[in-house]
């Protein structure tokens, strides 16, 4: 055996670190070193890797060397928010103890230290790491079982930057989606859940991070217990009647939290449940295909927020987000936000006014949650207070208008909201405020005077020092002399050496201490320098303690008054989108739509609002176009438009636009159109352009059936689907077949509101067979040989593809043009003798499904009469099985 193998001592810092880390393992460890977070071992490589810093060595552990590297303690945020945006989760240890005290103990003594706080992607506070446009979402789930093999999912989210805590439950079938529209940061979940084979894709497929948790045995009396105690209820009745997985997922969210915060606690508020059949249920393929939130590329700008948001104040910013993932199935509770948007839209210098007193609202839902969790600034109390002044302004503003209720009820939660305290942070916060509360100089002059005086002491020490140099000067003649300051020796006169020799003989030695010589000049130190230093020092300190006593007073008054702020905050944000949206209507034209309980669907001159505003950017302008998806007469079930025309004409902006202008009419906003009458959608699908998806290793083919499979399963009467070219993955055959599968099954099954866009011209004969299936197409003209796309959706079916002629825009060579011409007319040729149209006079409609219900009917009657011969009162027990044996054997 060599000898550097043998287990060598650890030195007791390291044995602390390690102890730390093991409790720990599954974060980076920031190691707390003076003035640096210092990290080890394997944490080391990970962030010198992710953060592209230094990576050093320091010392050995059993006989290898530590890798090494730090980051400045001043910097730290920069770095965790980068660590955190690549999915790492960091516990931050400090020293929780005064360096003084571990060396008092002496000997190898160690400072002892601490983890004060986990970071994780879901729990974070921070400006600095946080999208002021989104909220940051936690999510825990838990789930209960319904069935053999079924569960329902329950669903805790909680953004502890805001205080918000809510709570739903989904059939499994419906979780995919339930997550798409929180859209967390993270997402914490039971490993009993986490290894289900069935939800191997979900987790993989997340943008969120997605922790297992080990079991930590909250079953459902402690899961209940931990979320009483933690609001200190009796009974969770008050909030609300949760099922027992939302109870077991909003403990589990809440015990995430806990644990990540340690000793502080968030400001949430109570769990709320949302219910689930509120809101337009969009699964999470059709939110990105629609590119709600992000583009499909994943970035903001040139999704429907970024184009539709004109919010001033990030709160409003992150409400109009939530209620655009979250549209309304309520008839009257959208109505209600539509006249909040008209009363604006029509008053417009009230909103002019709103808007400008908003623009001056900063983030108070996340400044309160700082100050609440003991990791607030000076900045948060004044945003707290610019937040209450602006408050009361827009309420006044309001109330003398007369708003409808929406904006009533906002003006009421802004009102009067903790009086005097406004007032009170005005009075004591400084003009200029430092980012850091130990940083001082936040309390503004006048506001307290044991810290006047103590300031005072401050400004007179520099009057004493100029009067000590003046006498200094007087007593050893020597012009030059200078009273000055280091943090090594303090205050200390520094006189030339030749003048120096002379100081360190009596009478001077008396007054001055030699301290040392450098090269062009002599320092010494005085007894009245070191009283005044003392001074001076202990006035600072005296001067920061009060100043901190003050911040301490005033956030106590913050937190107290917590409940009423949130309530100002949130008024605040229902304001500000209410203005936002009566901006963009007015700017854009934009309708009301009318939003009913019946099934219609008819657009007039609709646009899609994305590709408008990026033509109009260019210059071009968009082509508005009508949609009519209601019933005919007498019928109780939506139309389906078949849409053709060769591609680039504007088949896929159409049927998007259609979807764009539900979810934005139930988010409670005006739409793109000339008008619109919208009968309450429930369920959106759209299945439009699928990116292969390599990383699954599934071929856009299976993605697109697996897509409509679920919307073919799901959608009922009150749902919108959207299909866009399904079939195309395969040969031509296969996908005509599956499409026109496709389409008698929506008529026939579903009877929904659909928009189906094909290239495959045969299917446009469904129209002549089927009652509500309605052939449309986007005009294009052709000029000299050439394609020109007019964009306007007109009905009928599109004449020829213009395949050849969008290869020949595309720049296809000559020749290949050229020789698709011919085969083209080869196989048009060959087509005529016996037409794919003429299979539609000779298949049964939709045979299996007509079938069902009259084999069902006949059956029914076999075993109704069977049944009709049965007299339960009449028979033994032994008949009664016989007799059920007999009905059995008749299905
Ligand atoms: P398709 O689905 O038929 O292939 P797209 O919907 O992708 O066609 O549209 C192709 C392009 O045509 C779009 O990127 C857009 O620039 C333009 N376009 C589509 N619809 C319109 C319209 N209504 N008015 C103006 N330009 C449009």
């Amino acid at each position: 055996a060599r000898s550097e193998a043998e287990p060598q001592r650890m030195t007791p810092m390291m044995a602390q670190y390690v102890e730390i880390k093991a409790a720990h393992a599954d974060c980076l460890l920031f190691y707390r070193m003076g003035d640096f977070y210092e990290l080890f071992f394997e944490d080391a490589e990970i962030a010198s890797r992710t953060l592209g810093i230094v990576l050093t060595k320091r010392g050995k552990h059993l006989g290898e060397d530590i890798p090494m590297c730090g980051v400045p303690v001043e910097r730290a945020e920069d770095y965790l928010q980068r660590l955190i945006a690549a999915g790492h989760r960091v516990a931050v240890c400090e020293q929780t103890e005064d360096p003084a005290e571990a060396r008092k103990r002496g000997g190898k003594s160690v400072v002892q230290r601490g983890v004060v706080r986990l970071v994780t992607p879901g729990t974070i506070t921070e400006d600095s790491l946080l999208d002021p446009a989104r909220a940051n979402l936690l999510v825990a789930l838990a789930r209960r079982r319904t069935g053999e093999d079924s569960y329902a999912y329950g669903l805790a989210a909680i953004d502890i930057s805001t205080g918000r805590f809510t709570v739903t439950e989904t059939a499994a079938a419906g979780l995919s989606a339930e997550i798409a529209r929180l859209d967390p940061r993270e997402i914490v979940v039971p490993d009993t859940i986490y290894d289900e084979p069935t939800l191997r894709d979900l987790w993989r497929e997340q943008r969120a991070a997605v922790t297992p948790l080990a079991r930590d045995g909250l079953d459902p009396a402690s899961a209940e217990r931990r979320l009483k105690d933690f609001f200190g209820v009796a009974s969770l009745d008050a909030f609300g009647a949760f099922s027992r997985a939302e109870i077991a997922a909003a403990a589990a969210a809440l015990a995430y939290v806990e644990r990540t915060q340690l000793a502080a606690r968030p400001p949430l508020s109570p769990p709320r449940s949302e219910d689930v059949s509120g809101t337009l249920s969009i699964d999470a393929a059709t939110r990105a295909n629609l590119e709600l939130m992000r583009t499909l590329s994943g970035e903001r700008s040139g999704s429907l927020v970024s184009t539709i948001d004109r919010t001033v104040t990030p709160g409003g910013g992150r409400l109009l987000a939530e209620r655009l993932a979250s549209p309304l199935t309520s008839v009257a509770a959208i109505r209600a936000r539509h006249d909040a948007v008209a009363f604006l839209l029509g008053e417009r210098p009230l909103r002019e006014r709103l808007r400008q007193a908003l623009s001056a609202v900063p983030d108070i839902a996340r400044a309160l949650s700082r100050l609440t969790l003991g990791r607030g600034g000076p900045r948060d109390l004044a945003a707290v207070r610019d937040g209450l002044v602006a408050a009361e302004a827009i309420a006044s503003l309001l109330a003398n208008a007369a708003p409808p209720a929406e904006l009533a009820a906002a003006a009421e939660a802004m009102r009067g909201v903790a009086p005097g305290l406004a007032e009170n942070l005005s009075a004591a916060l400084a003009d200029e405020l430092p980012l850091l509360k130990r940083d001082g100089g936040f309390v503004r002059e006048g506001y307290d005077g044991t810290l006047d005086e103590a300031r005072v002491l401050q400004v007179d020490s520099r009057r004493f020092i100029a009067a000590l140099q003046a006498r200094y000067v007087n007593e050893t003649g020597c012009r030059t002399l200078k009273v000055k300051h280091n943090n090594v020796i303090g205050y200390f006169v520094e006189v030339p050496p030749a003048v120096g020799e002379d100081l360190v003989k009596p009478p001077h030695n008396a007054t001055f201490v030699h301290r040392q010589t450098m090269a062009g000049a002599m320092r010494f130190s005085t007894v009245e320098l070191g009283e005044l230093e003392a001074r001076i020092a202990s006035a600072a300190e005296r001067a920061l303690g009060i100043e901190l006593a003050v911040f301490e007073r005033l956030g106590d008054a913050v937190i107290a008054a917590g409940e009423a702020i949130k309530r100002a905050a949130e008024a605040l944000s229902i304001v500000d989108v209410t203005a936002a949206l009566a901006l963009l209507a007015d700017d854009l034209g934009w309708t009301r739509p009318t939003v009913d309980d019946s099934l219609a669907f008819s657009i007039a001159a609709g646009r899609h609002p994305v590709v408008e505003a990026a033509l109009k950017r260019a210059g071009q302008t968009f082509v508005a176009n009508d949609c009519a998806l209601s019933p005919p007469e007498g019928e109780k079930a939506g139309r389906i438009t078949l849409v053709t025309g060769p591609n680039m004409a504007g088949k896929s902006t159409f049927l998007r636009q259609n979807a764009l202008i539900v979810v934005l009419a139930q988010m409670g906003a005006f739409v793109p159109a000339a008008r619109a009458h919208i009968g309450i959608v429930d369920k959106l699908f759209s299945r439009v352009g699928a990116a292969d998806d390599l990383a699954r290793g599934r071929s856009t083919f299976m993605v697109e059936m697996i897509e409509t499979a679920a919307i073919l399963n799901q959608a009922g009467e009150r749902a919108l689907v959207i299909l866009d070219e399904i079939g195309r993955g395969t040969a031509t055959f296969d996908g005509l077949s599956i499409a026109w599968a496709a389409i008698e099954h929506l008529h026939e099954i579903n009877r929904c509101r659909s928009l189906f866009a094909t290239h495959y011209h045969e299917l446009t004969a469904l129209a002549e067979r089927m009652a509500r299936v309605e052939n449309a197409t986007v005009r294009v003209s052709e000029w000299k040989g050439d394609v020109v796309f007019l964009h306007e959706v007109i009905p009928g079916a599109a004449d020829r593809s213009y395949g050849i002629q969008v290869a020949k825009l595309a720049g296809l060579p000559p020749p290949v043009i050229a020789r698709a011409r011919a085969i083209l007319d080869e196989l048009e040729k060959t087509e005529r003798e016996k037409p794919v149209a003429t299979l539609v006079d000779d298949l049964p409609l939709f045979a299996a499904v007509p079938a069902r219900p009259a084999a069902a009917a006949a059956q029914k009657d076999e075993l109704g009469e069977a049944l009709d011969g049965v007299d339960p009162d009449e028979m033994s027990p032994r008949e009664a099985l016989e007799a059920l044996y007999r009905l059995k054997a008749l299905r």
